[in-house]
């Protein structure tokens, strides 16, 4: 957590939301989430777990981190009675999940390490009611506390923001080496883990960095986590830097395969094939992503980490029960359409001999409407 310890009353932590209340330190957002969204989970980005399925997406102001390239600066780097906010306690949010039909909660947006009590009683009650539960989180954290919270999490989607202590501390206030604990303490729990890494111009995108990253997934935490690499686009605070070349995300891609990591993505950009799945093995389209729409692709039958058999034969019957909606939704509009362009020339004449057409046009008498127009004349 935060190192700044408020020691007086009412003082805040550098997170801006534990409070020194009566000598006690509070989480003042508990049960008031600032925002809440129902996301598709590919909007996380999660691939490999509850494909194509709707996710109660939720965060609080503050943040345990500072960093100079954040996104969601406007909510995660203000204090909470700056903004507006829900009262949604974990029991409430979760008849919520149900409400939207959304098979899981996400916590993100910023950090859920900061909102850490409503974070771990909100999966509880989740897993209490049968729902799924995923962190989007930077992994800034203790290796106890994660312990208690990751016994309540099904998948974790972690920011590595570089191999780098040094960009740890210029750029996020933070250190490294409890982020890297975190992900290996994530795999040893059996979380489905899945990795981001902000690619950002002159920051972390050396030849030498994103090797090194890579590398260090490769060989520490799995071949079969995905690696997600993720497009900079300036936030105002970072408004010198450029955005990040389609090149160098293509790059960061080339090394990891290199590197043998069987499943890389590239996202925040317009590329047809950034988001698909590949299979490891016979190297086919295993899976497609457009925007957020998932579809699976019937050539290949091997099993993939995460994507289980389940999910994949939901994913193709969706897509063949959204193709046969599609193709009959096409052929009632082409009969519809075509009887009332057969009917229109005598819907024409009723509406005029009765005054219905609109503007100013009149209504004609029977001896009009028998006269033939001048270009026939
Ligand atoms: S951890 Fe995420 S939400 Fe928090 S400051 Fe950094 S980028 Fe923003």
């Amino acid at each position: 957590m935060s190192a700044d310890v408020p020691h007086c009353a009412g003082g805040r932590g550098g997170c801006r939301i534990r409070v020194n209340l009566d000598g006690e330190l509070r989480a003042v957002t508990y049960g008031y989430p600032c925002t809440v969204h129902v996301d598709p989970v590919e909007k996380k980005p999660v691939f490999h777990f509850l494909p194509g399925t709707p996710t109660l997406s939720l965060a609080t102001v503050g943040c345990n981190l500072h960093c100079k390239n954040c996104q969601n600066w406007e909510i995660s780097q203000c204090n909470p009675e700056d903004l507006e906010a829900m009262h949604l306690p974990p029991a409430a949010l979760v008849d919520l999940a149900r409400r939207e039909h959304c098979p899981s909660i996400s916590f993100t947006y910023t950090d859920p390490v900061v909102f850490y009590e409503y974070t771990l009683d909100t999966c509880r009650a989740a897993h209490a009611a049968g729902l799924k539960t995923i962190l989007v989180t930077a992994g800034y954290i203790n290796r106890e506390p994660a312990r208690e919270l990751f016994r309540h999490v099904d998948a974790a989607r972690i920011d590595l923001k570089a191999l780098s202590n040094d960009f740890y501390r210029e750029i996020c206030d933070a250190t490294l080496q409890p982020v890297l604990d975190t992900i290996l303490l994530a795999r040893e729990m059996r979380l489905e883990v899945e990795l981001i890494h902000l690619i950002i111009p002159t920051l972390n995108d050396s030849e030498a960095d994103l090797r090194r990253l890579c590398r260090w997934v490769a060989d520490h935490v799995g071949r079969d986590v995905p690696l997600h690499f993720s497009a900079f686009s300036p936030p105002t605070s970072a408004g010198h830097l450029p955005p990040t070349p389609v090149a160098t995300l293509e790059r960061a891609r080339a090394i990891a395969r290199e590197c043998g990591i069987d499943f890389v993505y590239l996202g925040n950009i317009l590329e047809a094939e950034a988001a698909n799945t590949y299979c490891p093995g016979c190297k086919r389209l295993l899976v497609r992503r457009t925007g957020f729409s998932v579809a699976r692709e019937p050539h290949c039958a091997r099993r993939m980490p995460g994507l289980r058999e389940g999910d994949l034969r939901r994913m193709e019957l969706t897509r063949r029960k959204f193709l046969q909606a599609a193709v009959a939704v096409l052929a009632v509009q082409c009969t519809v359409g075509w009887t009332w362009l057969r009917a229109a020339p005598a819907r024409g004449v009723q509406a005029v001999r009765a005054g219905r057409y609109p503007g100013r046009l009149r209504p004609l008498d029977e001896r009009e409407l028998r006269r033939p127009g001048p270009w026939l004349g």
